[in-house]
């Protein structure tokens, strides 16, 4: 049983993040970058933990230079992406790897990422937003910059901004004052937190950074109350199995909490993070989700309209993608 072809909304992955490792090496190689420690002999990427993984991420981002090379990068991506039956993905986009935080450079790459999402709207039926995020783990005074050009380019495709990164770094109040210009300029938000952290983290970022989506958020599960006040403001988790089972932030895919939280009424969506590094893709998570919990077509449908409500997009394209949902 595989449901490749059941069409699929994803909000939470990370564009370099979602690189195949080959298109990688390719762009080592044009570059002369000697990147193999970060390729395993099987051609994969390695890293031993979660640490690690940041490590080899930022090493693989080194190879990502220009706005064509991030253009080349988005289109490699979408169309891997599509072939799984995503319609609808958001992705975070961060200025310190494109252009080092300068809006002028991050102009001509958002450009340069939009011409690539357009022609792969054509050619592949799938959309893409972008959402900036500032990295937690570079301090709270880095965040600044990002959510900066956030702000001046919110627009069309920038729809939101959010926090990736080290989440053990600081606490979320540190990063109020990038979450509250963004706020202020009228963009959707979204944090990771309750990946490593616990329930309170999850709780200050609600508190603090005052959120509309948490990324993944899977630890609020050990507080009940914070799992009701979650399902009472409405706010979605983007959950990503696949990616807590290979980090070990979960000790497997029947120990996974997407099935408490749902039942606790909290709304769930599904997403791959990082899809290569993790071995996944959207097909795999919902065959997982259907030999581990027997989620079915009815289960899909639901997370994927909670995804699209959820979505940081216009309207005009939610009435779009919601007419791809049921049509394909
Ligand atoms: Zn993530």
């Amino acid at each position: 049983m595989t449901f490749k072809n059941t069409p699929k909304i994803e909000l939470h992955t990370h564009l370099e993040g979602c690189a195949p490792p080959s298109f990688i090496k390719g762009l080592a190689a044009e570059k002369n970058l000697d990147l193999s420690k970060i390729f395993t002999p099987e051609g994969g990427y390695a890293f031993r933990d979660f640490d690690h993984f940041l490590q080899v991420y930022e090493a693989a981002c080194t190879t990502l230079q220009s706005p064509e090379d991030f253009r080349r990068l988005t289109l490699a991506v979408l169309e891997e992406t599509a072939a799984h039956g995503v319609v609808y993905m958001e992705t975070f986009v961060s200025p310190d790897f494109c252009g080092g935080g300068d809006l002028v450079a991050w102009r001509e790459y958002l450009a340069a990422m939009q011409d690539a999402a357009n022609q792969a709207e054509t050619q592949f039926g799938i959309t893409l937003k972008g959402i900036v995020t500032g990295i937690r783990h570079f301090g709270p005074e880095a965040c600044k910059p990002a959510a900066k050009c956030a702000v001046e380019t919110f627009g069309d495709f920038i729809t939101g901004y959010g926090m990736a990164g080290g989440e053990m770094v600081g606490r979320p109040g540190d990063y109020a004052y990038s979450f509250d210009m963004a706020r202020e300029a009228g963009m959707p938000l979204t944090c990771h937190a309750g990946e490593w952290g616990g329930p309170d983290m999850v709780a200050d970022t609600i508190r603090d950074l005052r959120v509309a989506r948490i990324g993944h958020g899977i630890s609020a599960v050990q507080d009940p109350a914070l799992m009701e006040q979650i399902a009472e403001q409405g706010i979605v988790l983007e959950v990503c199995p696949g990616s807590n089972v290979v980090l070990n932030a979960v000790e497997g895919w029947a120990d996974h909490p997407i099935v408490k939280l749902r039942d606790r009424g909290v709304k769930v969506t599904v997403s791959t993070d990082d899809p290569p590094f993790f071995h996944t893709t959207m097909t795999a998570e919902y065959d997982m989700l259907h030999k581990t919990f027997g989620w079915n077509e009815d289960d899909f449908k639901t997370i994927n309209e909670t995804a699209l409500a959820a979505a940081f997009c216009d309207d005009d394209t939610r009435a779009r993608v919601a007419k791809r949902l049921e049509t394909t």
